[in-house]
């Protein structure tokens, strides 16, 4: 734990004083030299808190605000203006750069010495700092900000792969390849959009108890020896209409493909490192299926968030049941704990010993 300086926000930005932030593989990635942030860097990139002080040209933001910082965009380029802000073609430099938008200065130093920041314009893991007005969400005072941490990149993630990419009707037989948050989340959408079967695959057999009590109607260890075939056979026999990738590892998107229907879906949204490759019998993609991937969701981060917000007020996603509080010293015991399956998802109390 260091004290270091925040600068004033800049025109287009807010000063946020965090209460709480997810923490998230990504995270951990960068941590690990995986993110090509300069270092020493602020990570966090899923915070929750309250607007301090906002920029002269913010108008949709004061200070008092209950907030929620998502994923950064430009809001500018063909992607951003096509709805697909998720693309943006500044979404590298914006999450990854160490800079503030526009690539000029730092959020933070500590005397003379730089320190990279803006990881996906917030670093969240800080307890004072900045965001683009953009990507900074206002969210209802009544809802917990420690709970609504968790939104911001697991919850968004999951959830939008299925309310915004892969769009199940009602019976659509939907498959889980790894209950992490965002398995979790896109498990407890599929089961708002009616979908039957669901099927939960993962390797913590604590994390395919919770699928249970939470949706899934069947729970399959990630390790069976015919996973696949066993899949399929829950689905009905001909295999699943969707599949959702969520763990990141190559067997698991291979077994995805492999336990799809005809004319079926598997999406990628598990974060593997650069150069990490899979190999798919080329014969698996016959019978009209699809791979694809998305990031964060697809989501429009301003309208999609405050949706799941409400639906999670009225007690229809159950986020609350898969967070898991620590304090803010106690960062490399969360990061631990979820590396080794031990929490579902870990939510800093920011600023509390
Ligand atoms: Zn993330
Ligand atoms: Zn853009």
């Amino acid at each position: 734990m260091q004290t270091l300086e925040v600068a004033e926000p800049g025109p287009e930005e807010v000063l946020v004083r965090v209460v709480a932030s997810g923490i998230c593989q990504t995270d951990v990635h960068a941590r690990d030299g995986f993110s090509p942030i300069p270092l020493p860097a602020v990570f966090g990139h899923e915070g929750a808190g309250i607007v301090e002080r906002v920029g002269v040209a913010v108008g949709s933001l004061a200070p008092g605000d209950h907030v929620i910082m998502a994923n950064p965009s430009c809001g500018k380029c063909a992607d951003c203006r096509a709805g697909f802000e998720t693309y943006c073609t500044d979404a590298a430099a914006l999450k990854h750069s160490g800079y503030r938008a526009g690539c000029a200065s730092l959020a933070f130093s500590h005397g003379n010495a730089p320190v990279y920041g803006s990881f996906f314009q917030q670093s969240s893991f800080a307890s004072l700092t900045l965001a683009m007005a953009r990507n900074t969400i206002k969210v209802p005072r009544e809802a917990p900000l420690d709970v609504l941490a968790a939104f911001p990149c697991g919850v968004n993630t999951g959830a939008g792969a299925v309310l915004n990419v892969l769009k199940p009707q009602p019976g659509d037989s939907y498959v889980a390849f790894g209950v992490g948050t965002v398995g979790f989340a896109g498990l407890l959408a599929a089961k708002l959009s009616g979908c039957d079967p669901i099927i939960a695959v993962d390797l913590f057999e604590s994390r395919l108890a919770l699928a249970q009590s939470l949706g899934a109607t069947h729970a399959v260890h990630a390790e069976h020896p015919e996973l696949a075939a066993e899949v399929r056979r829950l689905a009905g026999g001909r295999g699943a209409r969707f599949c959702l990738e969520a763990a990141g590892f190559p067997q698991a998107l291979r077994n995805a493909v492999e336990s799809l229907a005809p004319r079926g879906t598997a999406c990628l949204v598990g974060s593997a490192r650069a150069g990490v490759e899979v190999s798919l019998e080329m014969r698996s993609l016959q019978q009209g299926r699809v791979v694809r991937g998305c990031v964060q969701g697809e989501s429009d981060v301003q309208r999609f968030l405050p949706r799941l917000i409400e639906l999670y007020r009225a007690g229809e996603l159950p986020v609350d049941r898969l967070v898991r509080h620590y304090p803010h010293a106690a960062i490399n015991d969360a990061v631990d704990d979820m590396v080794a399956g031990k929490t579902i998802k870990a939510v800093l109390r920011v600023g509390a010993q």
